[in-house]
C-alpha cells in the first residue's frame, strides 16, 4: 500500500529514479519495507542503476509467489515483462496491479510450461510486443512431495518436464533472440534442496540438480554469446505454498499454526521466513548489468538455513 514517507530526511534509501519511484527501507527500520509513492525524482550519489530501464524480461509462473515479486521488480526498474500462468484470469489480474503501480508495459499469458506448445507462444508473443528477449526467469511451481517409494514412473516423468524439460525449451526458445540482441541473462529459480536435499522431496532433490548442470554447461557454451546464467535458490519463502504447509504441520503436530511458524523460524539463522522480494532483488540483480562478470553460480537467498559450504 502507497504510504507518505519523508525520504529526503532518511539516509538509508535504495531507489530507483523514476517519477513513481519505488522505495525500499532498510529491514532494520521499525516498519521493514514498504512501498513509498513519490511525486519526483531524487538523485542520489550513489544510487545503483540496474540498466534495466526498457529490457525485456520473461518471467514464468508469475500470477503469484516469488515469479509475481520477480515480474514486478523488474517492472519497477522500467523493463517490459512478460508474465505468464496455467490459468488466464490470475495472470491477467497480477499484471492489471503490476501496471497499475508502476506504469511498465506487461504482457500478460496463459502457459502451462509442460506443453511445449505453450512455451513457443510465449516467447513468440513476447517478441512480437518488444522485439526479443533480453531476461528469462525460470519458474515453475515445485514438483509434488514424497519419498522414493511413493513415486511411480509417471510421477517422475511429469516433475521432469515440469522442472527440468520446461527449462530446456525455454532456454532453447530465448536464445537465438538474445544472440541477435548481442547477450542476455537467464535465471533459474530452484530450491535449496540442490545443495542440502530436503526430506520427503525425492522429486525435487533429484531433478532440481540437473537443471543446476544444465545452467553451469549453458553459462560456459553461451558465453561466447555474451548470455549469462545463474541460479537462486529459495530457502524458506513465505508465498501460499509455505502457508499453507505451516498450516498442515499445524494440524499434523496440534499446534498452532503461530507456534508451527516460530518453531521453523527458529531454525533460521536470520531468525525469519524470506519474502518474495528478498529472491526478487537478487533476480533483479542478477539479470542486470551490475552482475556483467557473473555467470554459471547459484546463489541461496535463504537467511542462512542452508549449512552448506558452497
Ligand atoms: P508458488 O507455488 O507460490 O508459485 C508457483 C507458481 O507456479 C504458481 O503460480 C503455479 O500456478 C505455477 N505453476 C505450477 N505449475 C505450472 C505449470 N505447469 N505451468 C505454469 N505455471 C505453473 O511457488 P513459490 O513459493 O513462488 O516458489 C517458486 C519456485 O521456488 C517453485 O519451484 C518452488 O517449488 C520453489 N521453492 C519455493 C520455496 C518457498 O519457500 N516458497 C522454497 C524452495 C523452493
Amino acid at each position: 500500500m502507497a504510504q507518505q514517507y519523508d525520504f529526503r530526511q532518511d539516509q538509508h534509501l535504495v531507489l530507483n529514479g523514476s517519477a513513481r519511484a519505488r522505495i525500499i527501507l532498510p529491514p532494520w527500520t521499525p516498519q521493514g519495507r514498504r512501498h513509498v509513492e513519490a511525486l519526483y525524482i531524487v538523485k542520489m550519489g550513489d544510487a545503483m542503476d540496474l540498466g534495466l530501464k526498457g529490457k525485456a524480461a520473461v518471467v514464468t509462473a508469475s500470477s503469484r509467489g516469488i515469479g509475481r515479486a520477480a515480474a514486478e521488480a523488474f517492472a519497477v526498474e522500467g523493463a517490459r515483462i512478460s508474465m505468464c500462468a496455467r490459468t488466464a484470469a490470475d495472470v491477467t489480474q497480477a499484471a492489471e496491479t503490476i501496471r497499475a503501480r508502476t506504469g511498465a508495459q506487461v504482457l500478460a499469458l496463459r502457459a502451462d510450461l509442460t506443453q511445449a506448445g505453450d512455451i513457443q507462444e510465449l516467447v513468440r508473443r513476447t517478441v512480437e510486443a518488444y522485439g526479443t528477449v533480453d531476461i528469462l526467469v525460470n519458474n515453475a511451481g515445485g514438483p509434488p512431495a514424497g519419498t522414493f517409494d511413493d513415486m511411480t514412473d509417471a510421477e517422475w516423468q511429469a516433475a521432469f518436464e515440469l522442472t527440468l524439460l520446461s527449462t530446456v525449451r525455454l532456454v532453447r526458445a530465448v536464445i537465438p533472440h538474445m544472440r541477435r540482441a548481442g547477450g542476455g541473462a537467464i535465471i533459474n529459480l530452484q530450491s535449496t534442496s540442490v545443495k542440502v536435499p530436503l526430506d520427503n522431496l525425492i522429486l525435487s532433490n533429484s531433478i532440481r540438480t540437473g537443471v543446476i548442470g544444465l545452467a553451469k554447461s549453458l553459462s560456459i557454451e553461451l558465453a561466447k554469446d555474451n548470455i549469462r546464467v545463474n541460479n537462486v535458490l529459495p530457502g524458506a519463502i513465505m508465498t501460499d505454498r509455505q502457508r499453507q504447509m505451516l498450516a498442515l504441520q499445524s494440524k499434523k503436530s496440534g499446534q498452532t499454526v503461530e507456534e508451527v511458524r516460530r518453531l521453523r523460524e527458529s531454525k533460521i539463522p536470520l531468525g525469519r521466513f524470506g519474502e518474495p522480494e528478498d529472491l526478487a532483488d537478487m533476480i533483479v540483480f542478477l539479470a542486470s548489468d551490475r552482475a556483467k562478470y557473473i555467470t554459471g553460480v547459484t546463489v541461496q537467498v535463504d537467511g542462512g538455513l542452508a549449512r552448506s559450504l558452497m
